[in-house]
């Protein structure tokens, strides 16, 4: 009996100082986990908004590159890391797709998380190395069916939106080729740039300088629309690749059960980054759409990868592409 009381008065302690803990938050340095190479698409948002939300916070938020596994290990890690806030995981739609590619994934891509908010949508590029013999889309499927046995595709693993871009793209034209992953597409980009690799399908805020100073080939973006940045880029849609599709979008998440009062400070964080000018400036520059505010919250972020994964998972099983 008297152990009992002992155990409930240790258990309201715990509760009491974690609750005080979650009201000072934070006092000390906050990782955010990058499921993906350091220099590449998903690094890049990660360390434009870090700047802004560690003023909001007054603490400093660090980028970890933690990359292979097409962006699985990260997100392992942070769902299995203490749930007071320290660490976070920046995702994008490799989130919902894992899911259906992964017959063993070892978190719960929905129930191991707390959202904290959607960050951006970014479009995607088909672009080649620069000496690659086909000059526009259809010229470039033309290829690519003639010399299947001998023509590579970079990506960055199983999970990531390049390995889904090339998939859609090859069950488009019903070509496989052999594919190549990379711990992230930074050093994807760097092998296409050096002639290893042939093509490969990345998000604008890693191609676009590349592509402007004519240092690969670019066939189209994979939005329906025209990017701004690239006005001259069609679109695949347009090119050729009827309802080709992809919007990459990025989100913010804590380790499940992380305190209500901690996930409101980083939403307000969030939020805060979305409004820096630098932010705003760099994501136009690079093709990158910051959400409007009332989605970067972690209702919005929780429907979004609900439905995302509700949208890849069917066609991923019918593609028939799958990771032990
Ligand atoms: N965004 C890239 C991809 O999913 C990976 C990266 O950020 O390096 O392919």
């Amino acid at each position: 009996m008297f152990m009992n009381i002992l155990a409930a008065i240790a258990a309201l302690m715990l509760i009491s100082g974690s609750a005080a803990g979650a009201q000072e938050y934070p006092t000390k340095v906050i990782t955010m986990a990058v499921p993906f190479a350091a220099g590449g698409p998903t690094d890049t948002v990660a360390r434009l908004i870090a700047g802004p939300m560690s003023k909001t916070l007054k603490q400093q938020v660090i980028v970890e590159n933690v990359g292979g596994a097409g962006g699985t290990i990260a997100a392992n890690r942070v769902a299995k890391a203490a749930a007071d806030g320290y660490t976070l995981l920046i995702h994008h739609i490799g989130m919902s797709t894992a899911p259906a590619l992964y017959r063993k994934l070892p978190y719960d891509a929905i129930n191991d998380f707390e959202p904290i908010g959607l960050i951006n949508e970014v479009p995607m590029t088909l672009v080649a190395k620069k000496d690659f013999p086909a000059k526009d889309l259809k010229e470039l499927i033309a290829y690519v069916k003639a010399n299947k046995d001998k023509v590579n595709y970079a990506n960055a693993g199983l999970g990531a939106a390049s390995h889904l871009c090339g998939m859609l793209f090859m069950t488009a034209i019903q070509t496989d080729v052999t594919t190549v992953p990379y711990n992230g597409t930074a050093p994807a980009m760097n092998d296409l740039l050096g002639g290893q690799v042939d093509f490969m399908c990345d998000q604008t805020t890693n191609t676009t300088s590349q592509i402007k100073a004519e240092k690969i080939k670019v066939y189209g973006v994979t939005t329906l629309k025209r990017v701004a940045s690239l006005p001259k880029v069609p679109t695949l849609d347009e090119a050729g690749l009827k309802g080709f599709e992809v919007t990459v979008w990025h989100g913010l998440y804590a380790p499940k059960n992380t305190p209500k009062p901690v996930i409101d400070k980083l939403t307000k964080a969030l939020q805060d980054a979305l409004k820096d000018n630098n932010v705003k400036q760099r994501f136009g520059e690079l093709g990158a759409e910051p959400v409007a505010l009332d989605r970067a919250t972690p209702e919005a972020l929780r429907k979004h990868l609900k439905a995302e994964v509700d949208k890849w998972s069917p066609i991923i099983k019918k593609a028939g592409v799958y990771a032990d």
